[in-house]
C-alpha cells in the first residue's frame, strides 16, 4: 500500500506569508497557515515536522525554564519530545533530506536517522552534516550564518551578506538535490525572516528591489525542487507584522513587586553598561546570551514570576498567580491572557511558562529591566498567519479549504501521502481537500494508530538489529 515511489518537497520560507509569497512570484494558490501560539521558529517548526502542539513535542521557545533543575537553558535537538515526520519515514526506510530544520543539532538527539542527510540549521552552534561521511564533500558549504546582522547599520550591506550566505549554501541544497536518492526533500529558507526583522515596510510590497536577487535564487531553487518532486508544498513557521511598541514584562513585575532584583546584580549591570561599548556589547550579548545570563541570575529565577524569553510569550509564575493574571489583564498593549493548559495539552505541560500573554498587534516584548514599561521601537517581528501552498501530481489546481490549514497538519498529509499511518494523538488533521477526487489519495482512507505503533516498530528494529549483530558475532 506505501506509496513509496512518490518523491516529495517541502520548502519552508521562515517567517513568509501570503503577501510575501506574492513576490515570489510562485503562480500558486495560497492559503493561510495558523502557527502555533507563540508564534515562533522552535515551537512552529517542530509542530510543523510532528504534528503536534508545544505540550507534546516539548518546544516552547528557545530558552525556558527548567522546573526540576531551577535553572534556564536553550533548547536543542535531545529536547524535542515526539517523533519528527522523517524520522517516522526512516522506520518506512524512505530516503529523505533536511535542511535547515530548527531543533535538529546535534544530530546525536535524533534517533532514526539512517536513511537520513541532516544539514544544520543557523542557530546550531557548529555547521555540520549528517552522516559525517559527506563532511569533507560539503565542509566549504557549512559556513556561519550571518549571525551578527544586528552590528550592520546600513540594510544594504546586511542583505549583502545574506545574498552572499545564501549563495554559496545554495550550491550544496543543489547538490544535495540533483544527486542523491530521496523521496523526502525538507529545507528552510531562513533569510526572509531576518530580512523583515529589518525591513517591515517588504509586508506592503515596499523597497522589494532591495531584496529581489534573493528571492529569485529562493524561486529559481522552488522551481528546481518542482522539477524533481511529484508533490512540493511551500510552508512557513510564522507571519510578520510591524512592531512600533515594546512592552517590557519584567519591569511590570518588578514595578508590582513580584521581582525582587539585588543591588548587586544592579550594579553589575551598569558598570557593565558604562565599561563596555554599545557594539561590543550587543556582539557579547548576541554570542553568549551575556545580559541574559546577569538578569536572569539566581535572584529573578527565585522571584514570584518572571519572563524569560520573549518570543514565548510566556511568563513562569511560582507564587502568587491570583494577583499575577489581574496585573496582566489590566496592562495596556496585552490583548489576552491564557493559562498554559487553555493552549497546550501533552507529556510535558509542566515545562511550558505557566501564562501566556497575546500581545496587542504592534506590541512587541522584552525581558530587559529599562526602568520603563513602554518603549518605542521600529521592526518587523512574528504574527499568527502563516503560509500553506501545495502543487503537483494529484493535487487539484483550485482547493477550497473547508478550515484553514495549522502547522499541525502538514505532518499527517505527508505521512498519508507516504501510504503511513497517522498517529491518533497528532494534533493536525490529513488535508484530504487538496487531493484530485480520482487519485489514489483521495480514494485511500487515512489510517490512524495509536501512538505506540511507531514506538513499536522502533522497537522491532532494535531487535532486528540487535538479532543481526548476534548471528555477526557468531560467525567470528
Ligand atoms: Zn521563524
Amino acid at each position: 500500500m506505501a506509496n513509496k515511489a512518490t518523491k516529495v518537497g517541502v520548502v519552508g520560507i521562515d517567517g513568509a506569508n501570503t503577501s510575501i509569497l506574492e513576490l515570489l512570484d510562485s503562480k500558486r494558490q495560497m492559503s493561510d497557515l495558523i502557527s502555533t501560539i507563540p508564534p515562533y521558529t522552535p515551537p512552529s517548526w517542530t509542530s510543523i515536522i510532528t504534528g503536534v502542539n508545544p505540550g507534546k513535542h516539548k518546544i516552547f521557545a528557545w530558552r525556558v525554564f527548567d522546573p526540576d533543575m531551577h535553572k534556564t537553558r536553550l533548547l536543542n535537538s535531545h529536547d524535542v519530545g515526539y517523533s519528527r515526520v522523517f524520522e517516522l519515514l526512516n522506520l518506512a526506510k524512505i530516503q529523505n533530506i533536511i535542511i535547515n530544520l530548527p531543533m535538529t543539532y546535534p544530530f546525536t538527539g535524533i534517533k532514526n536517522k539512517q536513511h537520513s542527510i541532516i544539514v544544520s540549521d543557523w542557530a546550531a552552534p557548529k555547521q555540520d552534516i549528517y552522516p559525517s561521511s559527506l563532511f569533507d564533500k560539503y565542509q566549504e558549504f557549512l559556513i556561519d550564518p550571518p549571525h551578527t546582522w544586528r552590528s550592520y547599520e546600513e540594510i544594504t550591506e546586511y542583505i549583502k551578506i545574506i545574498d552572499e550566505f545564501l549563495s554559496l549554501r545554495l550550491d550544496m541544497y543543489y547538490d544535495l538535490l540533483e544527486s542523491r536518492n530521496w523521496n523526502f526533500y525538507f529545507i528552510v529558507f531562513s533569510e526572509v525572516d531576518w530580512i523583515l526583522h529589518k525591513m517591515p515596510e517588504l509586508l506592503e510590497h515596499k523597497n522589494v528591489h532591495l531584496v529581489k536577487p534573493i528571492l529569485k535564487k529562493i524561486q529559481k531553487f522552488i522551481n528546481s525542487i518542482e522539477e524533481y518532486s511529484d508533490i512540493v508544498f511551500i510552508v512557513s513557521d510564522h507571519g510578520f507584522e510591524a512592531k512600533d511598541r515594546v512592552l517590557y514584562i519584567n519591569e511590570i513585575l518588578k514595578n508590582a513587586g513580584f521581582i525582587r532584583p539585588s543591588r548587586v546584580q544592579g550594579k553589575i549591570i551598569s558598570w557593565i553598561k558604562n565599561k563596555i561599548p554599545l557594539k561590543l556589547r550587543k556582539k557579547i550579548k548576541y554570542k553568549l546570551n551575556f545580559q541574559s545570563f546577569l538578569e536572569y541570575e539566581s535572584d529573578v529565577l527565585k522571584s514570584d514570576a518572571f519572563m524569560i524569553d520573549p518570543e514565548s510569550w510566556g511568563v513562569y509564575v511560582q507564587r502568587n498567580i491570583e494577583k499575577i493574571v489581574p496585573l496582566f489583564k489590566n496592562t495596556e498593549g496585552i490583548r489576552e491572557v491564557i493559562l498554559r493548559e487553555d493552549v497546550y495539552s501533552g507529556n510535558y505541560l509542566k515545562y511550558a511558562p505557566y501564562l501566556i500573554l497575546v500581545p496587542e498587534p504592534g506590541v512587541d516584548y522584552s525581558t530587559e529591566f529599562s526602568g520603563k514599561i513602554f518603549g518605542s521601537v521600529t521592526k518587523g517581528d512574528h504574527e499568527l498567519h502563516g503560509v500553506f501552498s501545495v502543487k503537483g501530481q494529484h493535487i487539484k489546481e483550485h482547493i477550497n479549504y473547508p478550515k484553514t490549514p495549522t502547522v499541525y497538519d502538514v505532518t499527517p498529509t505527508i505521512l498519508h501521502i507516504f501510504g503511513l499511518p497517522v498517529s491518533n494523538d497528532m494534533d493536525g488533521r490529513v488535508l484530504m481537500e487538496i487531493f484530485e477526487e480520482d487519485s489514489e489519495f483521495a480514494k485511500r482512507e487515512p489510517k490512524y494508530v495509536d501512538p505506540r505503533y511507531y514506538g513499536k516498530k522502533q522497537e522491532d528494529e532494535k531487535l532486528k538489529k540487535a538479532i543481526k549483530n548476534l548471528k555477526l558475532k557468531r560467525k567470528v
